[in-house]
């Protein structure tokens, strides 16, 4: 039996604005996205028994229409009217969990592409992007990935210049905040403080590394850290550690310091492991635009 193999990598947000909250209660933001190779592994097969059934090596993670690659799958089958079929999603989570890197997001971005080769529908990735907005304003994002402003609720996106090669430490301390608590917090009319985004956008144009990461700015941490100190923290490690700058990716409380020097990236990604701050940490690199692939 054909079993289809695939990564869904995580992103780091290098710079988010929110400019206002919709009538609808979303909020409009602005976002630079970079995929990072950071990923989960999902396996997917066609089974005997009818339906669909997920299993992951993280035991606190929902299996039924609750994890978001039972809802891709099934928003693909049931289109297609193929419900009698069985499929078995087999997730090996790496991307920490609700961590502001769009962990399910990516998983169901790998999802939709597995179930789309795996029972032959032959839907365009365009299509493909179509149906991933319905699961998660960022899953279309993690069907193109690489280097893009994110507009809209973050489904509009436009590809930008590569992010110039550097090292990215990402570290999550041992806690988990839910993105809904931080936009609830946040007084989208009262930010002072946006952002350059079209700063960034000029940077990457220029493929200037420095100039990028000074230009960096999330308007989230305004809620997350004075509710969480130890994101401070760990900013501030890597930023005594060389880092050229460091930030919260998206909700939180991931934090992700930027390096042009591997050596000191190597050297505060030991320091951290061993300071107690942090319960995941990664030392890795920019992801680069390629449509998401098999392996
Ligand atoms: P974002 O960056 O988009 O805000 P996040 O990193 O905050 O995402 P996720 O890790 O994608 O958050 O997921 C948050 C919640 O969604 C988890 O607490 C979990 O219960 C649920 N969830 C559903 N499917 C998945 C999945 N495949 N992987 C991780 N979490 C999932």
């Amino acid at each position: 039996m054909k079993i289809l193999e695939l990564r869904a990598m995580a992103k780091i947000n290098l710079g988010l604005d929110v400019l206002r909250k919709r009538e609808d209660g979303y909020h409009e933001v602005r976002m630079i996205m970079q995929t990072v190779r950071i990923f989960d592994r999902l396996r997917i097969q066609r089974i005997r028994e009818t339906g669909i059934k997920v299993r992951t090596n993280l035991n606190y993670l929902p299996v039924d229409e609750n994890n978001l690659v039972y809802r891709a799958a099934s928003l693909l089958m049931k289109e297609a009217g193929m419900e009698e079929e069985g499929i078995l999603i087999e997730l090996e989570k790496h991307i920490p969990v609700a961590a502001g890197m769009a962990g399910g997001s990516a998983d169901a971005a790998a999802a939709l592409i597995g179930v789309n080769r795996l029972l032959g529908l032959r839907l365009s990735m365009g299509e493909l992007m179509q149906r991933g907005v319905r699961i998660g304003a960022d899953v279309p994002y993690c069907l193109m990935r690489g280097t893009a402003l994110a507009e809209g609720i973050g489904e509009k996106l436009s590809v930008l210049p590569p992010c110039p090669p550097c090292h990215i430490l990402v570290a999550k301390p041992r806690i988990s905040v839910s993105t809904k608590f931080v936009y609830n917090n946040l007084k989208a009319d009262e930010i002072s403080q946006h952002p350059d985004i079209d700063g960034q956008i000029a940077a990457l144009e220029q493929g200037d590394l420095r100039e990028l990461a000074k230009s960096m700015g999330n308007v989230l941490e305004t809620v997350t850290v004075p509710a969480y100190p130890v994101i401070d923290k760990i900013k501030k490690a890597m930023l005594q550690g060389g880092a050229l700058n460091a930030m919260m990716s998206g909700s939180g409380p991931t934090v992700f310091g930027i390096f042009d020097d591997e050596r000191a990236g190597r050297q505060c990604f030991y320091r951290l492991k061993g300071s107690g701050l942090v319960q995941q940490i990664y030392l890795t690199q920019p992801f680069q635009n390629k449509a998401l692939q098999e392996g």
